[in-house]
């Protein structure tokens, strides 16, 4: 047997506050492990998507149930990226938009669509070798994961961030309105009923306010590398 094929696979969940940067460590990993990347954050933002387009009511579980049966997400990759679908429709670009950020976290609070998000996430995960970003990765959907990582940073460098990748692709936004939706963002996602926002107990946390993407990717592929290891030893 090659080394390579000896190597365990493993499933990494990184889970945190908005705009920690989550996406792009996992994204990085990703490359680097030759793992598969589930955002399961834009899974969230392509039902809101599909809520606010087809006007349903939230508050009636009928309608949300009937939207629910309706909607069909899917990952495909272009040039290296990964690219979000929603009916068969490329949606990448419009999840990332502030109308979407200011109505995904009350859909994500409703348990309906929840329970199907997750059932999707844990089929997507189940052969191992996956990274995945929420906020719920670790404490619900894959609460045995090998690795799990929390990631938080300073609400200012936060918003910073954010302000300059939506200015980056034209979306000019007041750097207030941001912050304010980034914490109103992170006090649902911590205070709803189902799955809410939390560190699990068994998880690295890092805060990244004053680390460089690569110096968190350093210390991250270290903790990997470790847990490989040990997962080895431990056969
Ligand atoms: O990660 P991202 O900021 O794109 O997530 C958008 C929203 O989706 C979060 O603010 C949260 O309300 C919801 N979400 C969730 N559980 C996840 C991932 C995202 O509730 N696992």
């Amino acid at each position: 047997m090659s080394k390579k094929e000896s190597t365990p696979k493993i499933i990494i969940a990184i889970d945190g506050y908005s705009a920690c940067g989550k996406s792009t460590l996992a994204k990085d990993l990703s490359k680097k492990l030759g793992y598969a990347y589930i955002d399961t954050g834009a899974m969230y933002r392509a039902v809101t998507l599909y809520f606010l387009r087809n006007e349903i009511n939230i508050e009636s579980e009928a309608a949300v149930s009937s939207a629910l049966s309706k909607i069909n997400i899917d990952f495909i990759n272009v040039n290296g990226k990964n690219r979000t679908i929603l009916n068969g429709e490329d949606i990448e670009e419009e999840i990332r938009k502030m109308y979407v950020s200011q109505y995904v976290s009350p859909v994500a609070a409703i348990s309906a669509v929840r329970r199907l998000m997750v059932a999707q996430q844990q089929k997507m995960g189940e052969k191992k070798g996956v990274i995945l970003d929420g906020r719920d990765i670790g404490t619900v959907v894959f609460p045995n994961a090998v690795l799990k990582l929390f990631l938080t940073a300073s609400p200012e460098i936060r918003t910073q961030r954010r302000y300059d990748e939506l200015t980056q692709k034209g979306q000019v936004t007041d750097f207030e309105v941001i912050k304010s939706n980034l914490l109103e963002r992170d006090r649902i996602d911590s205070n709803r009923a189902d799955s809410p926002l939390k560190q699990a107990v068994d998880a690295v946390v890092i805060d990244n306010t004053n680390l460089s993407i690569k110096e968190q990717l350093r210390m991250v592929q270290v903790l990997v590398k470790e847990r490989i290891k040990t997962l080895k030893r431990n056969k």
